[in-house]
């Protein structure tokens, strides 16, 4: 396994240009004004005609699932009513998708595969592709007000699973502190203090000093370097004392083997089968609805324009339940929590795995260590479900 410490740190050159490919700096920029059910003042008849045509186009677009104009985003090509895989470039998306899940990290994806395939991405590019409804197998129309997106309408580069996965570790590193995130270890942004239920920011303590002191790298390596967790606002007038960073992560580790399986055996993960299948047996019906809805406007007791809308609202309504469906926990997690409730699992993966996984998983983890001794500290685990 390649570790994030390998790549070149050195800042990217940012080539957004060489990404516009039809998406998605425009996209989320329309105000309604810029959208067909907008204002039209200003325009002069015949430009409303071109306008309306030009609607009217989009949403037959919208209606028979075509592509949206411009360039197909990068790893697909323009097929003749679809987009197809693009064999050259799919690759790299696929390997891009595949490091920001394993690592949580966009950065590190966008910096893995700069060095790979030697493609320099922005990093706000990488961030579009990371919800970008293409690569799902969607297709999306943005000249609308709200988006509308359609459904499998092309072959998907990354899965459901995947996509919902991205969508809880953006979900997750969005309510972590904007450095720990990224940060290298895995327990930085999880530890609060019991006592005074502070953040606990990692530390190295100790060997600074002497670090300074030393000129030859060879010798500065040479002293060790101790991982500390303390309480940076600590309000107490006795401070709470720094925790060794490495007996707390064995602590978790532990904790974390013993709880997961009686966690995921609880009620709240049982009854997650059937709120996922209650979902999705609502979705089914909804996209039944909408395939009764096209015959309507070829018999003519539907308009084109009631059609439009109507489908328009329940496609909204799908994206709502996908939405809450991404943010429920892998359904699978009973048999991955008897893989991962074994110390060897978490002992054998790097600090940058651990962190991922940890945060699959776990919330908050709240360590009590009044007490002196270390068998006597109390963690809490927070967990996730
Ligand atoms: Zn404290």
């Amino acid at each position: 396994m390649s570790s994030e410490a390998s790549f070149d740190p050195a800042p990217l050159k940012h080539r957004s240009e060489e990404f516009p490919e039809g998406f998605p700096e425009k996209f989320s920029q329309g105000s309604p004004e810029d959208t067909s059910r907008g204002s039209q003042a200003g325009l002069t008849e015949q430009q409303q005609i071109i306008r309306q045509k030009i609607c009217q186009g989009h949403a037959q677009n919208r209606v028979q699932a075509l592509p949206p104009p411009g360039n197909a985003p990068f790893g697909y090509k323009r097929g003749k009513d679809r987009y197809a895989i693009d064999r050259a470039n799919a690759p790299i998306v696929k390997e891009f998708f595949e490091h920001f899940l394993l690592y949580g990290s966009l950065r590190g994806a966008v910096r893995y595969i700069a060095q790979k395939f030697n493609k320099a991405i922005a990093v706000s590019t990488g961030k579009h592709w990371l919800t970008n409804p293409t690569y799902r197998g969607d297709l999306a129309y943005q000249s609308v007000d709200p988006p509308q997106i359609i459904r499998d309408t092309h072959k998907a580069i990354i899965s459901r699973d995947e996509a919902a996965q991205v969508d809880r570790l953006l979900r997750r590193n969005r309510s972590l502190p904007p450095r720990s995130a990224s940060a290298e270890r895995s327990l930085a942004g999880l530890v609060y203090c019991a006592t005074c239920q502070g953040k606990m920011t990692v530390a190295s303590v100790g060997d600074r000093g002497k670090r300074q002191k030393l000129k030859n790298p060879k010798q500065k390596d040479r002293v060790k370097s101790y991982l500390y967790l303390r309480c940076q606002t600590c309000p107490q007038p006795q401070k709470c004392r720094g925790l060794n960073y490495d007996r707390v992560l064995n602590q978790v580790i532990d904790k974390i083997c013993n709880e997961l399986p009686k966690a995921v055996s609880g009620q709240g993960v049982s009854q997650l089968g059937n709120i996922k299948a209650q979902i999705e047996s609502v979705i089914l019906a909804k996209q039944a609805m909408m395939e009764q809805i096209p015959p309507l406007v070829t018999s003519g007791i539907l308009d084109t324009e009631t059609a439009d809308l109507r489908l328009y609202k329940i496609r909204t309504e799908i994206a709502d339940l996908e939405t809450k469906l991404s943010q429920l926990p892998p359904i699978n997690l009973v048999a991955i929590a008897q893989t991962i409730s074994i110390p060897q699992f978490w002992l054998d993966l790097s600090e940058s795995e651990r962190r991922f996984y940890f945060r699959e998983f776990i919330r908050a983890i709240g360590v009590d260590a009044s007490q002196k001794r270390e068998e006597d500290w109390n963690l809490q685990l927070i967990f996730v479900f």
